[in-house]
């Protein structure tokens, strides 16, 4: 039976910056993804633009050209398509790993499809499959989203945005935008500082403004079918609504981490167990890449930052 020097779960751009690396050193390595190819990324509103320049998004020394200031999702994923189209991945996407486990030196892969085996994996799941829940009633209406595509069906409804982030941020003005009446629940006293360096004078001036009406230091407390219930510094309040999106942020599986026996810290970050040099977790030849690494701290690792596990990774292996 075929076992291979490398199986990488995770399409994202740091799982394709660890197989460009892999074939660079000749490893027989494979990509298991489960959904298209660079699947966060397609499932990022549609009209969002990235933090990052472009250059800082590149793999593989390849150049990723865009004429504006920092890409778009729509460019993104042409320039990872094109990224495997000019590496021809060894890829197996619409392929979910259920399971990995250790024995006798060889890591046994359980995918919904079939079974592989390997003597190293690297896991590069990303972040953006688990959104964080409020752990509100009514947060189960179908009118409550975790995921924001785009404002067209917010347009001259009552939309509640929670959270300050950049996430909740971009849908907030995009909607607004569009035509629709915009209210903001903002658990601390002000706009997130991570908010995109020219978001940020955008929202907080539509806010003072009161184009955009904001509660900061406030909680939803209850969704109904056509209001909301909040609490404010100073008392309980009822607004109505059409819709919630409660961009609340999202975590990593980590119960698919502790499956295979990564050990997480006992805090509340949850970061899992690896050598900062080599990415290995406590489990030889197992390794962690891009910004699953960073268990809750979702925003230490990104692209830019984490494209170099992939080198780190394959030096590791190579030198064993
Ligand atoms: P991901 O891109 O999340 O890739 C993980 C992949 O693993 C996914 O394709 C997923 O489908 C797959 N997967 C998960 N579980 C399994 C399984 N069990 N079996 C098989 N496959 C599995 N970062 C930046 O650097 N710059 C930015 O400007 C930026 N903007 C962002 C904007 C938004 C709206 C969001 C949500 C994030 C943004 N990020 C940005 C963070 C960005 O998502 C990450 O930096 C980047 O996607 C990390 O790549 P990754 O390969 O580690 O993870």
């Amino acid at each position: 039976e075929l076992v291979y020097d490398l199986i990488i779960v995770g399409g994202g751009p740091i799982g394709l910056a660890c197989a460009i690396e892999a074939e660079n050193k000749k490893l027989n390595y494979l990509i298991i993804e489960k959904g298209a190819i660079v699947n966060s990324i397609f499932n990022y509103p549609l009209y969002m633009t990235f933090f990052s320049t472009a250059e800082r998004l590149e793999i593989g020394e390849i150049p990723f050209n865009c004429l504006a200031p920092k890409p778009g999702r729509q460019e993104a994923l042409e320039y990872y398509r094109n990224i495997h189209r000019y590496f021809k991945f060894n890829i197996n996407l619409f392929e979910k790993v259920l399971d990995v486990k250790k024995e006798n030196k060889l890591f046994k892969i359980k995918t919904d499809k079939q079974n592989y085996e390997s003597k190293n994996v690297v896991i590069a799941t990303g972040f953006y499959d688990i959104p964080i829940e409020m752990n509100v009633l009514g947060e189960n209406l179908s009118k409550v989203r975790h995921y924001y595509k785009e404002a067209h069906e917010y347009a001259f409804r009552k939309v509640l945005v929670v959270g300050a982030n950049n996430s909740s941020v971009d849908a907030a003005l995009e909607c607004w935008r569009k035509g629709a009446e915009v209210t903001m629940v903002i658990r601390k006293n002000e706009i997130n500082n991570r908010v995109k360096y020219w978001l940020k004078p955008d929202i907080e001036n539509r806010i003072e403004e009161g184009s955009i009406k904001a509660y900061f230091e406030s909680n939803i407390t209850e969704i109904r079918e056509n209001e909301v219930e909040i609490e404010t510094p100073t008392g309980k309040i009822t607004i109505e609504n059409d819709f919630v999106l409660a961009l609340t942020g999202y975590k990593p599986d980590l119960n698919f981490l502790e499956k295979m026996g990564i050990e997480l810290s006992k805090d509340e970050l949850k970061i899992p167990n690896y050598n900062s040099e080599t990415m290995e977790t406590n489990i030889e030849g197992l390794f962690l890449a891009g910004v699953v690494c960073g268990g809750m701290q979702t925003h230490k690792w990104f692209i830019e930052n984490s494209r170099v596990h992939a080198n780190m990774i394959v030096d590791c292996i190579t030198s064993k």
